[in-house]
C-alpha cells in the first residue's frame, strides 16, 4: 500500500486558522499515512530564548518567556478545542513541569526544545479527531533512536511499525532519543529531516514539505518580489542551498532519500492547489540560479581540516556547514553565535579571519561562478558596500560585507544576475492562419527577444494534435517536425506537460478562437504559466470566472496580455493602460471595432442591396464563413466588454446592449437558409438607412461606452451618424477607437487603422510577447 508523509512547518501551524487549513489538506491522506509537525509558529525560537534566560540565570526572563508560551498555546488550544479539553490540561501540566525544573536547575536543553513539537502533534491529532478524521499522535523519541550521532535505521524502521494503518499518524518532528532515552534534536529546521526519515522507515511513496511559500524560489520571495518559483530543483542544489543556511529545506533532508524512489515536494499550505517544487535526481533538473542571504557570520581559515572534522563540528553545532576551498586553504563560514564553539573545537588549527560579516551566496550552474562573482562584486560596490570577502568555487559564490543585504540590494542582484537569465518556454496554440504568420515572424524576432532573456519554443498546438518537446523545437523546421511528429493530445496531457516544464518562466500564446481552450486558462495559471491571447473568450467570460482567474494570476505574479483581442495590432489596450497609469480618467470609448462591419458600413448605399454586399464581402474573405457571426454584433460586444474591463468596470456581456445588423428572423438555420430570407435583410437595412438619410446621416455599426452615467452606458448596434464623423470617414475595413477622457475631453484621442488581418494580428501578438519578455527581464 502506498504511503504518504506530509510535513507541516511552524509557519503552517502558527494560528488556529492555519490549523484549519492543515486539517483540510490532511483530508487528502488516508489511514496509515503520516503527518510530521514542527513547533507552532516561532515556538522553538521562544523556547531557545527560555533556555538562554535559564542558562544565564535570568529568573525574571524565564517567567516572562513562560508567560509568552502559555499565552500563545492556550489561545491556540482554546480556539481549536476549548479550554476544558484534555489537551489544555496536558499543556498546563507541561508548563508546570518546565517551571519546576527551571526552578530546581534541572532543565535540559533538548528536553525543553522538544515541547514545541509535542504540543503541535497533540493538538493537531485531537483537532483532527474533533472534525472526525481518525488520527493519533506519536512522540518521535519513541521512534527515532540515535547512537553516537548516527540514527539506528534498522531499529527505527522496526519501531515505526507501531504506526496505525487505520488512522493518520501525527508524529513530532525535530526530536529523537539517544540510547539512554534522553532527548536529542536533529538541529534547527530538523523536522524536514524527520519527515524524510519517516518516509524511508515507512517506505513511503512521497514526502511533501508544506510551508508558507509555494515552493523553492530563486531567492526568498518575501524579500524579492520577482523571485522565480522553480518546478524542479536537483537534490545537489537543494542540499547546497541548505548547507549555505537557506531555511527552505534542512541540509540532511535529502540523505534518507538517497537510492530510493521516494518523491520529495515542497508545497504551500497557504495555497494547496498550487504545484510545488519537486526535488529530483541531479540529472532530472537543469541547474538553476539562487540567491541566499548570509546573516551575521564568522569566517575561519582552517589549517588542518578534513571532511570528517567538519562533519563532526556540524553535528556538534547541530548546524549545516559548507566549507570553501580558496587557493589551497579551507575557509569555514559559521553563524557568529557559534564562533566561540568553532574556535574551541579547532583550537590552534582555526584562525578567525572575519567576524560578524553578512552577505549573500549565489548558487549557479557550473562554470558561471567566477563571472557571477565579478558582476556581483561590481554591483555591490556600486551600492557602496565594502566587501570583506568574495570567493567562488564549484556551484556557488559568496560575497561578504558589513551589513545584511536589504531587500532592494537583493532585488538588484536578483534582477541582474538571476531573472535576466531565466529561460522562457513558449507554447503556441493555434498555428493555422495568424499562428502561421506569428511563427514565421518569431524566427526573426528571437534574436531581439534573446537579448532580454532566453526564449525557447517548446510546444505547437492545433485543435486535434500537438507537438510538445520540453527540450525545445527548432524554429527552422517547426512545421516539418509538426507534420511528422504531432500527436493527439488531451487537455490533461497538455496540462501535465506544462506542469513538468523545467523553465523559470512559461507562456502559452493562444491564437485559437476556441472557447473550450480558453476554459483551461485557470489551469495554466495554477501551473505558473503566463498567457498571451488573441482569443476573446476568457477576457469576456462570466464575471466571477474572469475575476477568479485575474485574482489567481495576481497572487502568482503572472501576466496576461490580450492586446490583439481588440483591434488586432492597434495599440488600444496599451493606450488605455497608459492613460490610466498617468492619472487620466477615461470617460467614453466609441468606434467601429470590426473590420468586416467597417467595410460593409463604408460600402453600403441605398442604391445597393445589403445582402448582395454581404455576399460580395464573404467571397472576398472579409467575413466569417457564416457572415451572421459578424452581423450579429456579438464579436463587437465582446471587444467592448474587454475594453470596459480594462477600465476596471465589472460588467458582463449581458450588460452590453446588443442589436444586430440583421433582423431576428435570419438567426436560425444555415447561412444558405438565411439567404432565402434576404429580402427581409435588405428591407431591414434599407428602412434604417432611409431614416438616417432623412436626417442627413449615414449608418455605421458602432460600439459605445459612457462611464459618466450611472449605470454606465454600454451598447453595440447600428447608429445614424453624421457623414463627417470620424467613424463615417473611415477607410473601409479599418477600425477606429475614439477615446474621451478628462485630458481628451472635447478633442478625442483617436486610434485608427487595420483592425484585422494575419500580419498585423501576428505582429500584435509579437508586441505582447516582447512586452512580456521585457517585464520578465526587468
Ligand atoms: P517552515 O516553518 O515551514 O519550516 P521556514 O521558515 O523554515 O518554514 O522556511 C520557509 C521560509 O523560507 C519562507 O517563508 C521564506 O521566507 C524563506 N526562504 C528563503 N529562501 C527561500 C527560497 N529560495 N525559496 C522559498 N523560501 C525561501
Ligand atoms: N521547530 C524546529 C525549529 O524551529 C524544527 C523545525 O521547525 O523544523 O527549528
Ligand atoms: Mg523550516
Amino acid at each position: 500500500m502506498t504511503k504518504q508523509v506530509y510535513k507541516f512547518g511552524g509557519s503552517s501551524l502558527s494560528s488556529a486558522k492555519r490549523y484549519h487549513a492543515v486539517a483540510n489538506i490532511c483530508h487528502h491522506l488516508k489511514g496509515g499515512d503520516a503527518v510530521v509537525v514542527s513547533a507552532a509558529g516561532k515556538t522553538t525560537d521562544t523556547l531557545v530564548r527560555l533556555w538562554s534566560c535559564y542558562h544565564n540565570q535570568d529568573h525574571k526572563g524565564v517567567g516572562e518567556v513562560i508567560a509568552l508560551l502559555k499565552d500563545h498555546q492556550c489561545a491556540l488550544i482554546a480556539e481549536l478545542l476549548g479550554d476544558k479539553s484534555e489537551v489544555y490540561a496536558h499543556f498546563i501540566d507541561d508548563i508546570n513541569a518546565i517551571s519546576q525544573r527551571a526552578g530546581c536547575a534541572e532543565l535540559e536543553q533538548a528536553w525543553l526544545l522538544a515541547h514545541g513539537e509535542l504540543w503541535s502533534a497533540r493538538l493537531l491529532a485531537h483537532y483532527l479527531n474533533k472534525i472526525e478524521v481518525a488520527a493519533c499522535h506519536f512522540d518521535s523519541r519513541d521512534l527515532f533512536i540515535v547512537a553516537q550521532n548516527n540514527l539506528k535505521h534498522e531499529e527505527n524502521t522496526a519501531r515505526c511499525q507501531v504506526l496505525k494503518n487505520d488512522q493518520l499518524n501525527v508524529v513530532t518532528g525535530f526530536i529523537a532519543s539517544d540510547e539512554n532515552g534522553s532527548t536529542v534534536t536533529l538541529g534547527r529546521n530538523g523536522s524536514d529531516y524527520s519527515a524524510t526519515l519517516l518516509g524511508k522507515y515507512l517506505n513511503a511513496d512521497s514526502v511533501t514539505i508544506w510551508t508558507d511559500t509555494q515552493g523553492v524560489y530563486s531567492t526568498d520571495p518575501r524579500k524579492v518580489e520577482k523571485a522565480v518559483k522553480y518546478n524542479k530543483i536537483s537534490q545537489q542544489q537543494a542540499q547546497l542551498l541548505a548547507r549555505l543556511g537557506n531555511p527552505v529545506l534542512h541540509a540532511k533532508t535529502l540523505t534518507p532519500l538517497k537510492d530510493s524512489d521516494i518523491k520529495l515536494v515542497v508545497r504551500s499550505s497557504y495555497d494547496s492547489h498550487s504545484d510545488g517544487t519537486k526535488v529530483v535526481a541531479n540529472e532530472q533538473a537543469k541547474a538553476k540560479r539562487f540567491l541566499t542571504t548570509l546573516a551575521s557570520s564568522d569566517v575561519f581559515q582552517l589549517t588542518n581540516s578534513n571532511k570528517e572534522s567538519i562533519r563532526e563540528l556540524s553535528i556538534l553545532l547541530q548546524h549545516p556547514l559548507q566549507p570553501l576551498e580558496v587557493d589551497g586553504n579551507t575557509l569555514l563560514l559559521v553563524p557568529s553565535q557559534f564562533g566561540e564553539q568553532v574556535a574551541a573545537f579547532y583550537q590552534e588549527h582555526a584562525v578567525l579571519i572575519e567576524s560578524n560579516v553578512s552577505g549573500v551566496a549565489i548558487v549557479s550552474e557550473p562554470g558561471s561562478e567566477p563571472q557571477l562573482l565579478k558582476s556581483a562584486k561590481q554591483l555591490l560596490e556600486k551600492q557602496s558596500m565594502t566587501l570583506r570577502g568574495a570567493w567562488s568555487q564549484d556551484g556557488f559564490a559568496i560575497l561578504l560585507g558589513d551589513q545584511l543585504l536589504e531587500s532592494d540590494t537583493l532585488s538588484l542582484l536578483h534582477d541582474e544576475l538571476i531573472s535576466a537569465k531565466q529561460e522562457l518556454a513558449v507554447i503556441v496554440a493555434g498555428i493555422g492562419n495568424v499562428g502561421e504568420v506569428f511563427l514565421s515572424q518569431l524566427n526573426s524576432q528571437l534574436e531581439r527577444l534573446n537579448t532580454l532573456l532566453p526564449v525557447k519554443l517548446v510546444g505547437l498546438l492545433r485543435s486535434t494534435s500537438s507537438l510538445l518537446n520540453g527540450q525545445g523545437i527548432a524554429l527552422s523546421s517547426a512545421s516539418e517536425q509538426f507534420n511528422e511528429h504531432a500527436k493527439t493530445t488531451t487537455s490533461e496531457q497538455l496540462i501535465e506537460f506544462i506542469k513538468e516544464l523545467d523553465y523559470g518562466h512559461k507562456v502559452i500564446i493562444d491564437i485559437t478562437a476556441s472557447e473550450q481552450f480558453s476554459l483551461l486558462y485557470p489551469e495554466f495559471a495554477l501551473h505558473d504559466c503566463h498567457i498571451i491571447s488573441a482569443n476573446k473568450y476568457a477576457g469576456t467570460a462570466e464575471l466571477d470566472w474572469y475575476e477568479n482567474l485575474r485574482r489567481l494570476q495576481t497572487e502568482k505574479g503572472l501576466l496576461w496580455r490580450y492586446n490583439t483581442s481588440v483591434g488586432a495590432g492597434l495599440p488600444i489596450n496599451f493606450a488605455l493602460k497608459d492613460l490610466q497609469n498617468s492619472g487620466d480618467k477615461i470617460t467614453k470609448i466609441s468606434g467601429v471595432f470590426s473590420g468586416t462591419l467597417s467595410w460593409l458600413g463604408a460600402h453600403y448605399s441605398l442604391d445597393k442591396k445589403f445582402s448582395e454586399l454581404v455576399e460580395q464581402a464573404r467571397e472576398l474573405g472579409f467575413t466569417e464563413p457564416d457572415p451572421r457571426e459578424d452581423l450579429s454584433g456579438r464579436d463587437v460586444q465582446r471587444k467592448l466588454l474587454i475594453l470596459a474591463r480594462e477600465l476596471g468596470l465589472s460588467l458582463n456581456l449581458d450588460d452590453i446592449e446588443l442589436s444586430a445588423w440583421m433582423p431576428t428572423e435570419l438567426a436560425n438555420g444555415t447561412w444558405q437558409d438565411a439567404l432565402t430570407k434576404r429580402d427581409l435583410l435588405d428591407k431591414f437595412v434599407e428602412e434604417l438607412a432611409l431614416e438616417a438619410e432623412k436626417n442627413g446621416k449615414t449608418l455605421r455599426y458602432v460600439a459605445e461606452l459612457d462611464t459618466t452615467t450611472k449605470p454606465v452606458i454600454a451598447k453595440v448596434g447600428l447608429k445614424a451618424v453624421s457623414p463627417n464623423a470620424a467613424v463615417a470617414t473611415l477607410t473601409p475595413g479599418d477600425n477606429i477607437f475614439v477615446i474621451n477622457s478628462v485630458w481628451y475631453e472635447n478633442n478625442a484621442l483617436i486610434i485608427q487603422g487595420p483592425g484585422a488581418g494575419r500580419e498585423v494580428t501576428a505582429a500584435g501578438v509579437h508586441s505582447d510577447l516582447y512586452w512580456l519578455c521585457h517585464k520578465l527581464s526587468e
